[in-house]
């Protein structure tokens, strides 16, 4: 038995954005904030939005960090505070996502930013609409915000259904300036959020549809994304993948290779997607041997089966210039076994259909 439940609105197309105010019409909001990457002021999408929406942009907030902070949500809700608007407005990567959804939540349940990271009800928020320039995240389509504690170096996975986005406008064009490193870092999170998808306790007939058709496109497509950033074809098709992927996991939650990816992040600052991906072969193959299905699964994907797709994954990390090894992110070896520690700290561990215990996990990671 499963149910199946998605609200997010989506409203996909090249060259979507520049119809933005026309597409936002019918939701009748009448302020907005827009919290904003950097990089994307440099484009120019500042000015875009503010010739769409004039004065009903109150504010634009901007130099969200990659891994986004407690201090990031709070200078997004101080600023809604000051103008209360009725609309956040997330124009960026997971990172500027993330962090305008926890405002919008933090700002309507008066949540304490203090203990934000502690807090469990995410019922209700601001509504987001979230605008992704990279395809990986997904975090346009799910109902989580992973935020970091730097002074404890903690990063947390926030869940809830207030954390979906009102709506998702995905314009695979805004990816087109994506330099070849951010290409790979977010491309690989989509095939590792397909797979851990497929590797989870809670899949489902549809989330296991989403997630073979994320990952086939996303196999396909990712290394001529890399190498031919303009190509447009290959772009629509990541923003694609990475939407099915996205809408795949909010149903299920990801697993090992996010588990895993944490610490990475926090204590070794490597990008989200290069940290899932160090082990999502290996968790996809030990997850191979509870659901003999993944071996179809991977067929379907255009592997023979498992160790095939690992395989594949391997060599599509080593032409998109991600870290195969442990070694080759600059980490300690000592420091493998405090890893998987605190990767059982997680609770996407628990989510995984096969339940290694941490030295089996060990060896994969040294094996590595
Ligand atoms: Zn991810």
């Amino acid at each position: 038995m499963f149910s199946y439940h998605h609200p997010v609105k989506i409203h996909f197309g090249p060259g979507i954005f520049s119809e933005l105010y026309h597409v936002l019409e019918p939701y009748n909001f009448s302020s907005f904030i827009i919290v904003m990457s950097n990089s994307q002021i440099d484009n120019g999408l500042d000015r875009l939005v503010a010739s769409q929406f004039g004065d009903d942009v109150k504010d634009v907030v901007t130099g969200i960090t990659p891994n986004p902070t407690l201090e990031d949500v709070r200078r997004i809700v101080t600023v809604m505070e000051e103008h209360e608007a009725d609309c956040l407005i997330a124009i960026g990567g997971g990172s500027v996502m993330d962090a305008a959804k926890a405002a919008g939540a933090v700002y309507l349940q008066s949540i304490d930013i203090n203990h934000l990271l502690e807090h469990t009800d995410f019922s209700e928020s601001l509504p987001v609409i979230a605008i992704p320039t990279t395809s990986g995240s997904g975090s346009e389509v799910t109902p989580t915000s992973v935020i970091s504690d730097e002074a404890h170096r903690l990063k947390v996975p926030l869940i809830g259904e207030g954390l979906y986005p009102e709506a998702a406008v995905v314009d695979p064009e805004l990816t087109l300036t994506l330099p070849a490193a951010v290409t790979a870092v977010s491309g690989i999170d989509v095939i590792c959020h397909a797979l851990d998808c497929l590797g989870s306790a809670g899949h489902n007939t549809i989330s296991d549809a989403l997630a073979v058709s994320a990952a086939k496109l996303a196999f396909e497509n990712l290394e001529r994304a890399y190498h031919e950033p303009m190509n447009t074809g290959v772009r629509e098709n990541m923003s694609g993948a990475s939407l099915m992927a996205g809408v795949a996991v909010s149903q299920t939650g990801t697993a090992g290779s996010h588990a895993m990816s944490y610490h990475l992040t926090s204590h070794y600052d490597v990008p989200h997607g290069e940290a899932c991906a160090l082990t999502a072969g290996e968790w996809y193959i030990v997850n191979a041997g509870a659901n003999l299905k993944l071996d179809d699964h991977a067929r379907m994907i255009g592997f023979e089966d498992a160790r095939d797709l690992k395989r594949g994954l391997d060599e599509l990390k080593l032409a998109t210039g991600l870290a195969m090894t442990i070694d080759d992110l600059g980490i300690d070896r000592g420091e493998m076994k405090a890893i998987v520690e605190r990767g059982f700290e997680y609770r996407d561990m628990k989510n995984n259909i096969a339940q290694p215990d941490q030295a089996e996990v060990l060896k994969f990671l040294s094996e590595k």
